[in-house]
């Protein structure tokens, strides 16, 4: 503990970000770093609690109250290895994870938090500007090999750490890049795209091998199971070949929103939206056009997708954008009982605050359109009646709508990915596996194993990179009889 009165003397501070009316003019990051001062008294607030909740409150368990102090000590490279230790991206969390570690900061009882997301921030982006991030390659190959279904955090985690105990590792990938949703569904202005491609040259110099574009158990229409160069592989070709095979493949299938006029044109799911923007920043051409530009925008869903889409058509200059949440808004008391758990509070956006009308407790009935094309939707309000929300007798209403965009979350992996290798789902239809036992991280089918969102349903960047870590040195123990991989 740097500074035993930290946390009465100083204020918890926020990392600098552009004006709102400068940053939707383009889409790069808009949030800066703390100084090394403001780190340093950031860090102070830290009151090193006995029982350090925080760390508990975050999923890779990053050892919050030992990199507190470094940084309050200024002793930057022993808290960037601190926090690697734990983490494989913390540039990845220091930018898009909500904190659930700060939500449990003991100092969240009754006043605000330590800024533990800003020093994570600040100590991963200096350990890069040092040059302190090398390739840690391993000492000795084991000759085992390992195919990794899915290149998204939870793939990425767990190739670098099967790498680093000697395996060798191939990443297949669907999409022409590697990343996942770091790639492909976070715009550019929460997560640019450099810093996913610096781990992968990392990843590279550590042995892991990638293979973009290709599709992992898919069989293309009418011409049987094609191999490696036409873009697909069948599971059972992988399975030959490999000691071992881990899906993570993400939760790739929305939910709909199956109401009269969804066929019309100019209804989308977020993530037909969403990738097309990251192509056009990474200068790809012929990238379909399909723009918010002087539309009126509608999002449907209050979570990070749909927040995502509001940044993004707020970025491309919509006419106006308003999004709907299903839940009624929450209250956002002073004290919430919930401490240390993730607490139900209002949430505002860095993408909420450059403009969006929000609305709560509204349901969607239908899309209304003219030559086949959506012009308004119809929706009606709700209210919380016995044990659910019900509509509002009379309390229907239209709204303009030229483009609306579906976010109302993911339902499931892609079954067909799983049904390819046989594995045995759970009532959700995400890969039924356990985390923990003997058979921690393993399907029913026998050396596959399953992390990530196709394990656990639709998450957080920082789940993803927990289950990746953990399923490598369950995989590790598989091929090796015992790992000394961190649990
Ligand atoms: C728009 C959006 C914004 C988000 N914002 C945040 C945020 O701000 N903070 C946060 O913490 N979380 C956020 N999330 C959630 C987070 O991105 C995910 O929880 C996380 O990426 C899951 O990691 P994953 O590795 O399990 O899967 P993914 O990142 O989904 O990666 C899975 C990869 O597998 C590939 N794949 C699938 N099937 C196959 C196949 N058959 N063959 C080959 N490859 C295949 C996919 O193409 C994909 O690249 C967001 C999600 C979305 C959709
Ligand atoms: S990864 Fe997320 S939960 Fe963990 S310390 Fe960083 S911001 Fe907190």
């Amino acid at each position: 503990m740097g500074k035993i009165t930290g946390f009465l003397e100083f204020e918890r501070e926020h990392e600098a970000s552009e004006d709102k009316r400068e940053r939707v003019k383009h889409y790069r990051e808009f949030v800066g770093h703390l100084t090394d001062e403001q780190a340093a008294t950031q860090g102070a607030r830290c009151m090193d609690c006995g029982t350090p909740f925080c760390m508990n409150g975050c999923p890779v368990n990053n050892i919050i109250p030992d990199w507190n102090d470094l940084v309050f000590r200024q002793d930057w490279a022993n808290a960037a290895a601190t926090l690697h230790s734990t983490n494989n991206f913390p540039e990845f969390t220091g930018r898009v994870c909500p904190a659930p570690c700060e939500e449990a900061c003991v100092l969240r009882i009754n006043t605000d938090p330590v800024a533990i997301k800003s020093i994570e921030h600040a100590i991963a982006d200096r350990a890069w500007s040092e040059d302190w991030v090398k390739p840690q390659p391993p000492a000795r190959r084991t000759g085992r090999r390992v195919a990794i279904v899915g290149s998204g955090p939870a793939g990425l985690a767990c190739a670098q750490q099967l790498a680093r105990a000697g395996h060798g590792v191939v990443v297949f990938e669907k999409n022409d890049r590697i990343g996942g949703l770091l790639r492909y569904g976070i715009p550019d202005f929460k997560l640019e795209k450099s810093h996913v491609d610096r781990r992968i040259e990392q990843l590279v110099a550590e042995g892991v091998a990638f293979r973009a574009g290709v599709c992992v158990g898919n069989q293309r229409p009418g011409k049987g199971i094609t191999d490696w160069a036409t873009g697909t592989i069948a599971a059972g070709k992988l399975l030959g070949e490999f000691d071992a095979v881990v899906l993570a493949g993400g939760a790739e299938q929305p939910r709909d929103l199956s109401v009269p006029g969804r066929d019309l044109e100019g209804v989308h799911y977020a993530m037909e939206f969403l990738p097309l923007q990251n192509r056009r920043v990474a200068g790809d051409a012929g990238v379909p056009d399909l723009w918010a530009t002087g539309k009126h925008v509608v999002v449907i869903g209050g979570g990070d997708t749909g927040s995502d889409c509001v940044g993004t058509s707020n970025r491309q200059g919509a006419k106006s954008v308003t999004q709907f949440e299903l839940l009624a808004r929450p209250d956002d008391p002073a004290f919430n009982p919930v401490w240390p758990y993730w607490p139900i509070r209002l949430r505002t956006s860095s993408s909420h605050e450059e403009g969006a009308r929000r609305d709560w407790a509204v349901a969607t009935s239908e899309f209304l359109g003219e030559g086949g094309r959506v012009t308004a939707l119809k929706a009606v309000r709700l209210k919380w009646q016995e044990g659910r929300m019900s509509a509002i007798p009379g309390s229907e209403f239209t709204l303009p709508a030229d483009l609306v965009l579906l976010a109302m979350g993911f339902v499931s992996p892609v079954r067909s990915l799983l049904q390819a290798f046989g594995v045995e789902m759970d009532e959700r239809g995400n890969a039924k596996a356990a985390t923990d036992g003997a058979s921690g991280y393993a399907t029913s089918v026998p050396k596959v194993f399953a992390a990530g969102d196709l394990r656990r349903g639709q998450s957080l960047v920082v789940w993803a990179i927990r289950e990746g870590r953990q399923c490598a040195r369950a995989v590790d123990e598989f091929l090796m009889g015992s790992s000394e991989l961190p649990r």
